[in-house]
């Protein structure tokens, strides 16, 4: 073949460019001309490290992927600004769209690709030391190659042959340090359930514990954030404070009837030698007495026999008064039970969680109080206060039972829990009724929030048998769902205040009540306005 002209080469390296459609960029000329002419190719746009780089970013997100997508296109095109936007819209520095230009659209004059270039390179930089905290910092060498890599990457002399060797070989490590990542979360969630269930299946008899060990396990579902994670650190602390109450209370009690238990085997076993002593007495007078040939050989066996018979009657006088004893001291034991219990009981009201629903109890409704307060005169941002009361609850108490009744409790933390923002709060006050603070909530939006959950609420319904042997109608709001379950609906009235600059929370409080109590007399199933 013979050798090109100059003028044959730049003519091919124009079709080519045109045919392969690239932006006429002076470095898709230069590559394509040095292809052209067999000459060796310098690396002006380093392709290979950008897609290995592309190729390591993961797509958490659907913007996350259309900016991979755009990434990789740009990469195709040798484009620089189309790579810089793709990038830095990825990293959410930029909206993506928002000025950036179409991703074909040509690079500008060769004077900036310098420019650009450590621009891009800053961006990677930064990139990987954003990523840097999700790795730890166990992993001395796969730190170690970061840091080269950063390096590298700042190097003001833009070694592109040096960037890529050390971005090749960090790509290698953290493909391998993100799968461990994602190994170690999957273990220490494995763990945490596991955890759960082993305090719950220690005390299976509390029925507190129960309630709070499913509320637990429905918490650690993933995904698990930071405030999630922080409210199963709560709940699981008040598991184990009462957990160690109880197990206190049952090794002491086991304990006592451990040595009542000894007491009465050792006296037991005093009574059966002691009678078993006199019998062979017996044995032995009723032999004498057979032998006896006349009445003086019958007068010390009577003796004998009237010494065992004295001795019999004492010893069971003793165990008699040792028995009364014994049941004195199981009686005191049981009183002091008595008293721990009522003392657990009172330090259990200290917990934070309500053990039938999940949701936070009075006391951890005052402790949540303090602290969105504080925040609210800090930060001078408004609060909501809402107070809702299930609609004619007593009548399904009344006609499905109590059982049902309770399972429609925790049906009302459960579609609260889903429809609440998780910054917001959200409280057993007592029997049916229920407390949110909704932080950073003005009254109209603290409003909304709540018509939102009461429209939700009318919406979603939960399955319940008619109650046992009671022929008596459903309430209104049930429908009949299948042979022996109804769908039950529930509603709720709802008064909502916004927290002003000089009022108490209780009063804020009073206000939502007063406000609820309007929702009830305007025909219930609805939010009022303090
Ligand atoms: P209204 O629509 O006016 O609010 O009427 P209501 O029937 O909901 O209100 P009322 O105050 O008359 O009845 C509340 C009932 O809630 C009475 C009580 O037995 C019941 N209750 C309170 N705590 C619990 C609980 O933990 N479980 C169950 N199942 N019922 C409870
Ligand atoms: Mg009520
Ligand atoms: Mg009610």
């Amino acid at each position: 073949m013979s050798e090109k002209t100059p003028f044959e080469i730049a003519r091919e390296t124009l079709k080519q460019i045109t045919l392969r459609k690239l932006p006429p960029t002076p470095v898709n000329y230069q590559a394509i001309y040095h292809a052209v002419a067999g000459l060796p190719q310098v690396e002006l746009f380093p392709e290979e490290p950008l897609r290995r780089i592309a190729q390591a970013l993961p797509a958490r997100n659907p913007g996350q992927e259309k900016q991979l997508g755009l990434l990789d296109y740009a990469i195709n095109q040798r484009n620089w600004l189309g790579v810089h936007n793709a990038l830095l819209a990825y990293a959410g520095f930029a909206a993506p769209g928002g000025g950036a230009p179409h991703p074909a659209a040509p690079e500008p004059l060769t004077a900036d690709a310098p420019d650009i270039t450590s621009g891009v390179l800053e961006q990677v930089a930064r990139l990987i030391e954003f990523a840097q905290p999700a790795f730890g910092k166990e992993d001395t060498g796969f730190l170690e190659r970061m840091q080269q890599t950063l390096d590298a990457l700042r190097d003001p002399s833009v070694n592109i042959l040096r960037i890529k060797v050390q971005l090749a070989d960090f790509n290698h490590r953290l493909s391998f340090a993100a799968e461990e990542q994602a190994e170690i979360r999957q273990a220490l969630f494995k763990l945490l359930q596991l955890i759960i269930k082993n305090i719950g299946e220690l005390s299976p008899d509390d029925a507190w514990l129960q309630g709070q060990i499913q509320a637990l396990q429905t918490a650690a579902q993933p995904p698990l954030t930071l405030r999630r994670l922080d409210e199963v650190e709560h709940q699981l602390k008040d598991v184990i404070f009462k957990q160690t109450e109880v197990k206190g209370r049952a090794i002491e009690a086991q304990e006592s009837l451990r040595q009542m238990l000894a007491a009465f085997i050792t006296r037991l076993t005093q009574v059966t030698a002691s009678s078993s002593d006199y019998q062979d007495k017996m044995e032995d007078s009723l032999r004498d007495l057979e032998q006896a040939k006349t009445l003086e050989d019958i007068g010390p066996v009577l003796r004998g026999l009237i010494r065992a018979t004295r001795d019999m009657r004492l010893e069971t006088v003793n165990v008699g008064q040792e028995l009364q004893s014994m049941r004195a001291q199981v009686q005191a034991k049981e009183a002091e039970l008595r008293k721990l219990q009522a003392e657990l009981e009172r330090l259990s009201a200290q917990v934070r969680h309500d053990g039938l629903t999940g949701a936070l109890n009075r006391q951890g409704l005052d402790e949540a109080f303090v602290r969105e307060l504080s925040t609210v005169r800090r930060k001078d941002a408004p609060l909501c206060v809402a107070l809702l009361d299930i609609d004619n609850f007593k009548r399904l108490n009344d006609a499905r039972g109590h059982e049902t009744g309770d399972v429609a409790l925790q049906h009302l933390v459960a579609v609260a829990k889903e429809n609440l923002r998780p910054q917001d709060t959200l409280a057993r006050y007592g029997g049916e009724e229920f407390v949110i603070l909704l932080p950073e909530t003005a009254l109209e939006q603290g409003m909304e929030i709540m018509t939102r959950l009461q429209r939700e609420l009318s919406k979603r319904f939960f399955l319940a048998r008619p109650k046992q042997g009671t022929k008596s109608e459903p309430p209104g709001d049930a429908a009949t769902a299948g042979a022996d379950q109804d769908k039950i609906f529930i509603t709720f009235s709802a008064g909502v205040a916004q927290l002003t600059a000089d009022e108490t929370a209780e009063q804020a409080l009073h206000r939502a009540d007063q406000a609820m109590y309007l929702a009830k007399r305007a025909g219930k199933n609805r939010v009022v306005a303090a």
